[in-house]
């Protein structure tokens, strides 16, 4: 029985040695094997991408080649507007006589916390530069619109317009003795201080017919402190003209008035120093410079000689 069982053990002790170290062995080898497949494949992913790794890196790539076609035509549209933007202010808006506007000036970034979910990747750079020109093109786009729309008003009622606008001498010319005083500041002919002119002075015999630069409805015809009789003429589209020191007033307040209708006579009522019309134009309120207004029925070249020959007239000379 002892001898029986001897078969299925061990039969000594180094046999039980050998047999532990082939386990061992075994082991090892599989170790090596396994630091060496890990360190190929360590190596071999350097090298070569994984499938999944190359799907991502072709769809990343893709990506970035959308928003460069992105960014070309944003470029395209902004070169269309930049067009639209110059016929506005080169073309639309001389035509029609008013300000050109400066979109440029008027527009503002969005603050860079607007893009900030955008950030922290290698393709942020290139997403929020996309998003900001984009943005920046649809505002600006909109303000270019917005000063079409006011265009297009204009435009539409061109005819109107150029009724209205007051584009006339308010005398005859050859009545004119000369322009006494200039828009602008002046020292004051009466009281002796600098004070701004807020017309222009033409000299003309007492009695000189005045007309209406530009159809309209009076919107005052009375007697006023320092302007003596007075008329105002609203024009509409923001224009009135003013007509004072007059002698005679033909007009009352309500009256529509026609361009080159007699209104009223030039005198010396109020203060002054002597018959001579003082004239003004206001644009929303504010006055602006008459003579710019008086170039209608006039040549650029004639035009030219009165700037020339009124900013060469100094005070002292009146
Ligand atoms: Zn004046």
């Amino acid at each position: 029985m002892k001898f029986a069982l001897r078969k299925y053990l061990p039969s000594s002790d180094s046999e039980r040695q050998s047999q532990r170290l082939r386990i061992y062995r075994l082991l090892r080898k599989f170790l090596i094997g396994f630091i060496v497949v890990s360190l190929l494949n360590g190596i071999f992913s350097i090298y070569f991408d994984t499938p999944k790794m190359s799907s991502i890196r072709r769809r990343n790539e893709q990506i970035e080649r959308q928003y460069r076609i992105l960014d070309d035509k944003i470029l395209a549209a902004e070169r269309i507007l930049e067009d639209i933007k110059h016929r506005d202010n080169y073309v639309y808006r001389p035509l029609l006589g008013i300000d050109t506007l400066d979109i440029d000036g008027i527009y503002r970034d969005y603050p860079d916390s607007k893009y900030a979910q955008l950030g922290g990747d290698r393709y942020s750079p290139l997403m929020i530069d996309t998003w900001k020109r984009l943005d920046r093109l649809t505002r600006r786009m909109y303000l270019a619109s917005v000063s079409l729309d006011a265009t297009q008003d204009l435009a539409e009622n061109k005819e109107l317009f150029s009724t209205v606008i007051p584009a006339l001498w308010p005398i005859d010319r050859t009545k004119l003795k000369y322009v006494s005083d200039l828009y602008g500041w002046r020292m004051h002919p009466k009281y002796h201080v600098w004070k701004f002119h807020e017309g222009i002075d033409l000299a003309a015999p007492a009695g000189t017919p005045v007309y209406a630069t530009g159809n309209g409805i009076v919107s005052e015809s009375k007697t006023a402190n320092g302007y003596g009789k007075i008329i105002s003429i609203n024009h509409g589209f923001g224009y009135t003209s003013r007509y004072a020191h007059l002698s005679k007033q033909f007009v009352v307040q309500g009256d529509s008035v026609t361009r080159g209708q007699v209104i009223g006579e030039v005198g010396s009522t109020g203060v002054g120093t002597g018959p001579h019309l003082h004239y003004e134009v206001r644009y929303m309120g504010s006055t602006v410079n008459p003579i710019n207004y008086f170039n209608k029925d006039m040549s650029p070249e004639a035009y030219i000689d009165l700037v020339q020959q009124l900013n060469e007239k100094t005070v002292e000379q009146l």
